[in-house]
This record gives structure tokens, C-alpha cells and sequence, in this order.
């Protein structure tokens, strides 16, 4: 079953005007800042790291409606998560915008496919996918 469009725009507008997790997270494990310079977007994901668990997500940073939207989708997705299923996750949301792939998530990740639609924009990629890849830059800086 697939969402409908009205739907996806929903809740991107609601995540954009009320985004999840915005703030410090105290005592964060990593964190790693981001820029798409093609739209002006800057992100800065703080992640609080547990036995190889996600535990605690703040987002910082200003831009546009899609890249804020896809910053508190995240942030969403992956408090609660281990770090190999997010990795997997920062892959499918990439495939899922970047790719002609047709990608599903599990029922309870369903409203990242609210962006699927920006893969007709290219411009608005690179907004969608800025916190995917800084997060992506941030779990590699743990491993080192
Ligand atoms: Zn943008």
C-alpha cells in the first residue's frame, strides 16, 4: 500500500514547520556538521551512542522546507536504532532519491516516503539527502 501524495505533502509541511529533535543532545558521542551550498541549507547532527545503539538525535541549523523535513524525518527513523540498520537505512533513503529504484520502508519508517517525490527535482536532492549524509559522515568519524 502507498501513501498518497496529498499525504506525503502533509507530512513534509508538518516536518518542516515542527521538526522532531531540534536542539543540543548533552554529552553527545559525535557529531558532524553539513552544507549544500546549492540551496544555502546547513545541518548539524548530534548523536548520543549506547552499546552500538542510537539513543539520543539533536539536530541543529537552518534551510529550506525539504532539507529541515528530511533532517526530522531522520532523526525520527534513527533514535533507537543500531548503527548497522541506520547505515542500511542512509542507503535505501539515497536509493530511494538519488536511484530509479523503487524502495519500501517497514510500516513504522513509511513517512520517509514522503520525499521519494524530490528525485523529479535535482535541485531539491541534494537538500533531501544534506543530514542522510551527514549522519553517514558522522558514523564514519566513530569508527576512527
Ligand atoms: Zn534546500
Amino acid at each position: 500500500m502507498s501513501l498518497s501524495d496529498d499525504l506525503y505533502k502533509e507530512i513534509i509541511l508538518e516536518h518542516s514547520q515542527n521538526p522532531s529533535h531540534r536542539g543540543d543532545v548533552i554529552d553527545y558521542t559525535v557529531m558532524e556538521d553539513g552544507v549544500n551550498r546549492s540551496c544555502g541549507d546547513e545541518v548539524q547532527i548530534q548523536l548520543k551512542i549506547e552499546d552500538g545503539i542510537i539513543t539520543e538525535v539533536g539536530v541543529k541549523g537552518h534551510g529550506c522546507s525539504i532539507s529541515t523535513a528530511s533532517s526530522s524525518l531522520m532523526a525520527d527513523a534513527i533514535e533507537g536504532m543500531n548503527i548497522s540498520d541506520a547505515k542500511d537505512l542512509i542507503k535505501k533513503f539515497k536509493e530511494m532519491v538519488m536511484d530509479d529504484a523503487e524502495v519500501e520502508f517497514p510500516e513504522e519508517l513509511e513517512d520517509l516516503s514522503a520525499l521519494a517525490g524530490v528525485k523529479k527535482f535535482p535541485v531539491r536532492v541534494k537538500c533531501a539527502t544534506l543530514s542522510w549524509n551527514t549522519l553517514e559522515q558522522a558514523l564514519k568519524n566513530l569508527q576512527n
